[in-house]
């Protein structure tokens, strides 16, 4: 892989190269950005035009991709470009005191030795204070990648000695021509891009399941239209089983509802309507219901977030859509339907 293979992720790109080109490459980085969007290839790529062999004077910092060194590292068997990942929940204390012994060695066969420390915010506190001290070490033949979706739970300590790169999240049409590029159907890459958050990674993860969402969307959305509550308070039960699950179904819905706002208003059909199909269309939903659905799932989001009961969450979101598909009195406690 090489940078060229980054989509989307233009700046970041030519600020490391700018570093690599100019031999002013920073002693650790953090890369931050939702999972799926890039962070790991990014420092793997990183990584390989660090110990390339193809430097010169002409060279523009892309790894080669030829080399000896850069064939390694593509193989993930370069000596001195080491991932650590979390073993189970934690990246461990014992994990970082190997690094430690491994930084104090030189570089075997390259010019720096690359530590990819993955998940970075899985660090416990003992294990992020043994890494300050490397980072705290003048610049030398060593490089710390630091990965992380959550910049937040990195100690303030170890944030502050990194130079911070953010992963661009991709614009919609982007990710769904890449997908319809790898040969995914034009709804499904559609579909899935709206849902992915700016991340191709989960894009790609999105559409591998989409079948099922699909289903679970034409369902949900057909029982809302019927005001069918016995359905729908099934479905907040097996959509509650987790947190990401539920926030995800969540996610699904604002795309659903957000789309049928739109064609509420005016706009011509989208994705969505091909998705659940002519046939429930209607369902009593007028611009101000899907306007007031709409507000109703931000909040669940948000109350989502806020470590609210999952299961009663759904329920009352759920047959709060139900009362806007069909009419009838708004539950308390809800955002009332504006004039
Ligand atoms: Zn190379």
């Amino acid at each position: 892989m090489r940078f060229a293979d980054l989509l989307g992720q233009e700046r970041n790109v030519r600020l490391l190269k700018a570093a690599l080109v100019r031999d002013r490459v920073a002693h650790a980085y953090l890369l931050t950005g939702p999972p799926g969007s890039g962070k790991r290839s990014m420092a793997e790529v990183f990584a390989a035009a660090l110990d390339c062999e193809a430097r010169g004077p002409e060279w523009d910092g892309e790894p080669c991709g030829e080399c000896r060194s850069c064939r390694k590292v593509a193989h993930g068997n370069h000596p001195d470009v080491q991932v650590i990942a979390p073993e189970g929940a934690h990246l461990k204390l014992e994990q970082m005191q190997e690094l430690r012994r491994e930084n104090a060695r030189r570089p075997y066969e390259a010019r720096y030795k690359v530590f990819i420390v993955d998940r970075a915010e899985a660090m416990t506190d003992e294990a992020a204070n043994c890494l300050l001290q490397p980072l705290e070490e003048p610049p030398g033949p060593a490089v710390f990648l630091l990965l992380t979706a959550y910049p937040a739970r990195i100690l303030p300590t170890i944030a502050s000695r990194c130079s911070i790169l953010k992963m661009a999240s991709l614009p919609e049409a982007l990710i769904a021509r890449a997908l319809m590029e790898e040969g995914r159907p034009e709804e499904q890459a559609r579909a899935a891009a709206a849902l992915a958050g700016g991340s191709l990674g989960r894009a790609r993860e999105v559409a591998g399941r989409w079948e099922t969402l699909r289903e679970e969307a034409r369902e949900f959305y057909a029982a809302a239209c019927r005001g069918d509550r016995v359905a729908l308070l099934n479905r907040a039960a097996a959509w509650s089983k987790s947190r990401e699950e539920a926030q995800e179904r969540l996610e699904l819905l604002e795309a659903l509802y957000r789309q049928l706002l739109l064609e509420a208003g005016g706009s011509p059909p989208g994705v969505w309507r091909r998705v659940l199909g002519p046939a429930e269309d209607g369902g009593g939903l007028s611009l101000a219901g899907a306007r007031t659905v709409l507000e109703a799932v931000m909040w669940a989001q948000r109350a989502l977030s806020a470590n609210a009961h999952r299961r009663l969450l759904l329920e009352v979101l759920f047959l709060e859509i139900a009362r806007c598909h069909t009419g009838g009195d708004s539950l308390p406690g809800l955002a009332e339907e504006p004039a």
